[in-house]
């Protein structure tokens, strides 16, 4: 109908919107970069993207509670009990891959050849800043992103005095978090669902543009939901339950990203890493993933766990600092890919306990 047409238009237009207010923030921020703008200056200048960011978190602990609770609820304990397990076995299948992947690629590459005092000389130390009525907000969210994106590039430090290694790092990380987000996470749902994984992915635009912009899986959470719930249609009662539970401890981006920078930080180093010490690697960076919060820079943190299990210099994160907060945003994007199409499997999976509840019920339930 008329109706479905514009609603359809309305839809794509947003993510339209979001994509171009990516693009547009950055050529702001590199447009904006050479005026040297002051600490506070830059401040006042991100505060539309700082909103936004607030508004998003100010969502989220109310959105995961009710949600968990709604989830559970319109299931019985067996049906949930399933679920859960399902949820959880696919949580861990994709991390221990993502790791995997990290380890494989950063022993390939070798970003950290040569020296560490040569990247000391090259490589800047960036400060660190803090990060950090429903449709509106997502009629906000583009508005928002641009802001959040050309303040960080107004006021990160120099590019220019990044080296070689640091440069290749980044690479490598964009090359492992790629393989896992464009190749296996597609693949392993398409293997599970034969459907087609890049319609799915398709309805998920305007939440990973999101993931981008703020660096936070929580943060992003409300823009989540909406995708799946509405543009792939997957069953609220899943959404509900296994969403939240995932944007806090299923992150595949972080867990390759914590592995792989563990053993750049190893290879610049010069320190070599025995079989041991990196099935230590995986095991903890496994971990420290799931410790993370969905937070910006989150991962960075707990990637103590990980230097410090195999004895690596934990001031040695300082290295990396300097391309952190652009890498974060690609392992948040990362992280949101794979609990969204956890969701999809989830719900194919479970689609018998759905349908059983459904005839049980009456088949009315939680249309609200
Ligand atoms: N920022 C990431 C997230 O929210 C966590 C991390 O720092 O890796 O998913």
């Amino acid at each position: 109908t008329k109706e479905d047409v514009k609603n359809y238009l309305f839809r794509n237009a947003f993510v339209l919107l979001t994509v171009t207010a990516v693009i547009v923030g950055t050529i702001l921020g590199f447009t904006l970069r050479p005026y040297r703008m002051s600490y506070r200056e830059v401040k006042y200048f991100s505060f539309p993207g700082e909103l936004l960011m607030r508004m998003l978190q100010m969502l989220v602990l109310p959105l995961i509670i009710s949600s968990l609770v709604t989830g559970m609820a319109a299931l019985d304990s067996k049906a949930s009990g399933k679920m859960g397990m399902r949820a959880v076995v696919y949580y861990m299948t994709t991390t221990i891959i993502a790791v995997v992947i990290g380890i494989i690629i950063v022993i390939i590459i070798h970003p950290g050849k040569g020296t560490k005092e040569n990247m000391h000389r090259e490589g800047k130390i960036v400060r660190v800043t803090a990060a950090d009525a429903f449709l509106d907000l997502i009629r906000y969210a583009p508005v928002g992103i641009l802001f959040l994106i050309a303040g960080k590039i107004v006021e990160m430090e120099d590019m220019g005095v990044i080296g070689g290694q640091l440069a290749m790092y980044t690479v490598t990380v964009i090359v492992g978090l790629l393989i896992h987000a464009v190749i296996v996470l597609p693949l392993l749902y398409f293997l599970v669902t034969r459907k087609n994984p890049w319609v799915f992915i398709g309805g998920l635009l305007q939440a990973l543009v999101t993931a981008l912009g703020t660096s936070s899986s929580s943060a992003t959470l409300p823009i989540t939901f909406k995708c799946l719930e509405e543009n792939n249609g997957v069953d609220k009662r899943v959404t509900r339950f296994v969403l939240p539970v995932g944007a806090t401890i299923n992150m595949d981006g972080t867990a390759l990203y914590e592995a792989l920078a563990a053993i750049f930080i190893a290879q610049v180093n010069n320190f070599e890493l025995n079989f041991g010490q990196i099935i230590t690697i995986s095991i903890t960076a496994t971990a420290a993933s799931i410790g993370a919060a969905g937070i910006p820079q989150a991962g960075l943190v707990t990637m103590v766990i990980v230097l410090t299990s195999v004895g690596l210099p934990t001031d040695d994160i300082t290295l990396i600092i300097a391309v952190d907060w652009f890498l974060d945003r690609l392992r948040t994007t990362t992280n949101v890919l794979g609990d969204s199409l956890g969701a999809g499997i989830v719900e194919h999976l479970s689609r018998h306990e759905l349908k059983n509840r459904d005839v049980e019920m009456g088949n009315s339930v939680i249309e609200e």
